[in-house]
């Protein structure tokens, strides 16, 4: 039987039968796959390490017919949450989003993984502004995902957005003129539709040298909230820690 060799972001898991357990892994090339991993949840089970929530593992995979099964792997990286235990609340919400926003056999696009490999590793680095990365994130899981951003022209009139106004709106995912605004658009800082524009394109590993204040990170989770979600099937649970998420209290 042929292997497969992956790498993939271990998002869930799920008991299945006493010793047994499901787990969720996002992997490069063949997308969002279940594995039924047998003794997993034995701590002497050599699959125990590779099949914990939160890490990137190496697989090495069996297809079968309604699951894929692991032939062995190796733990490629976890976060490590002795030194880092203030990034849990980040690191729940990355792995939840990317639960929630692709569906079983979703293959994502190779340079998309590389970015999250690229924001898992920036969970380590102290100096970084984890809600700053997470709004990046955000911005890049809507766009993999189809939700496709329009900065540049009105929604209606489609007149180019001009950069000397203080304010426009958006209506969904588009901007809107201040012309053709009206009371049913939310209203947004030209300067936050700079930024936003920005770090659609920017490369993720120049983020430790970015400073941006907390108020428009802020604004643009405001905003981000509001894109996934128009976006998304559920909003994650784990936002709520994140603050700001009032919608359920
Ligand atoms: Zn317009």
């Amino acid at each position: 039987m042929n292997l497969i060799n992956t790498k993939g972001f271990v998002l869930k898991e799920q008991t299945y039968r006493e010793n047994d357990k499901i787990i969720w892994v996002l992997c490069e090339n063949i997308g969002k796959i279940s594995i039924l991993a047998k003794n997993a949840k034995k701590s002497n089970n050599s699959f125990f390490s590779i099949t914990q929530p939160f890490s990137l593992v190496q697989f090495n995979l069996k297809k079968g017919r309604n699951f894929y099964y692991i032939s062995d792997g190796s733990l490629i990286k976890n976060i490590d949450f002795l030194n880092f235990g203030d990034q849990i609340f980040h690191l729940t919400y990355f792995f939840e989003l990317l639960d929630i926003a692709f569906s079983d056999g979703y293959e994502i696009d190779k340079r998309f993984f590389r970015f999250l490999l690229n924001i898992f590793l920036l969970f380590e680095v102290k100096e970084v502004n984890k809600d700053f990365i997470m709004r990046i994130f955000e911005l890049r899981l809507l766009k993999e995902n189809g939700y496709h951003l329009e900065f540049e022209r009105c929604y209606f009139c489609s007149n180019k957005i001009k950069g000397k106004e203080s304010y426009f709106y958006f209506n969904l995912q588009n901007v809107v003129c201040i012309s053709c605004g009206n009371l049913k658009e939310f209203r947004v800082e030209n300067r936050i539709i700079n930024i936003m524009r920005f770090l659609c394109t920017v490369n993720i590993m120049n983020i430790p040298k970015i400073k941006i204040s907390d108020e428009d990170i802020n604004s643009i989770f405001n905003l981000n909230k509001v894109f996934l979600e128009q976006n998304l099937v559920r909003m994650p649970n784990s936002i709520k820690f994140l603050g700001g998420y009032k919608k359920d209290e």
